[in-house]
């Protein structure tokens, strides 16, 4: 193993550099702008260019450096390939083969979210298991599944895409992914928020939920956590969609913990006591030692996924 490791989490805006050392340790990390002309080719080679400029910063020669791990925003086989980055703007090609030319070390990709969920196995919320599932609820619903300690990206790089799983047959409105009735509809910030304003819209009882003019799921955890009883039933309800979505899974995985990250996870032990509950009442007698932890990484876990992947290189 040699000293040092790049993580590179490429995002549709920006991509997150970091120089870690190959015991987990972050010793720097920059972002530099994605530039999606010309359908993103340049990416790889402004990212190449950052590295080569950071190891001259730091005084750090190529026999020092282990490789360089990189998250795409889309599916992406074991082997590298990426199938597609409308984001990017990229087509398919395999990224770990491009990079390694260019830049002459090892280089080994990544899903996003799946190398968030090696992030925070190894250093973050999930550390000390090697079976995890990570469930990053944002503006979307993400996931990554490991089971002993790797991920799994399926044969077309779509593992662990738990975000829409159907929880709904009846679902009227559309999912960003065409079908109707995905879990991302009701557990994602945009789901929760517009959960809420279905039933607010036919609610008699009084709530400060009615006086906002724009509601975001923050505002229904605090309304909640403060005792108004139509808050806490947008939130059970939550609870009780994503428990029973991740005892399904548990059902396909058996994983040790349950990692729950993204901004609704700021929401804290209210969302995770919802969802555990829910959980316990509905999954498989033997899946119900699962934990339930909260992602501790933030933005980074992407990068330290990243470089997790050149452990076993
Ligand atoms: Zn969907």
């Amino acid at each position: 193993m040699k000293k040092y490791g790049f993580g590179v989490d490429i995002g549709g805006t920006t991509c997150k550099i970091g120089l870690f050392e190959m015991n987990g340790t972050l010793l720097s990390d920059w972002e530099i702008k994605t530039n999606t002309e010309n359908n993103g080719a340049s990416i790889l080679d402004d990212v190449a260019t950052a590295i080569e400029g950071k190891m001259k910063e730091e005084g750090i020669s190529k026999d020092e450096v282990q490789g360089i791990g990189v998250g795409v925003p889309g599916p992406v086989t074991a082997d590298g390939t990426v199938l597609k980055c409308v984001n990017l703007g990229w087509g398919v090609f395999n990224v770990a083969e491009v990079l390694g030319k260019r830049t002459g070390f090892p280089v080994k990709a990544g899903n996003d979210a799946n190398v968030a969920a090696l992030g925070e196995m190894w250093q973050g919320g999930g550390k000390g298991y090697s079976d995890v599932v990570m469930v990053t609820l944002g503006t979307g619903v993400g996931g990554g599944i490991i089971v002993n300690g790797k991920i799994i990206a399926g044969s077309n790089g779509a593992g662990g895409e738990i975000g829409h799983i159907m929880v709904n047959e009846e679902e009227t409105d559309v999912c960003g992914c065409g079908k109707k009735g995905c879990l991302e509809q009701y557990a994602s910030a945009t789901g929760i928020v517009r959960m809420a304003k279905k039933a607010l819209a036919t609610e008699s009882r009084e709530t400060t939920l009615k006086s906002l003019s724009e509601l975001t799921a923050k505002d229904i955890f605090d309304a909640a956590k403060a005792g108004d009883a139509v808050a806490m039933e947008l939130v059970e309800k939550l609870g009780e969609v994503l428990g029973s979505a991740l005892a399904a899974v548990a059902c396909v995985v058996n994983p040790e913990v349950f990692v729950i990250g993204g901004g609704v996870s700021k929401a804290g032990t209210i969302l995770i006591d919802v969802t555990e509950k829910n959980f316990m009442d509905r999954t498989f007698h033997a899946c119900r030692n699962a934990k339930f932890a909260m992602a501790t990484l933030g933005n980074q876990a992407g990068m330290y996924g990243c470089v997790q992947m050149l452990l076993d290189m």
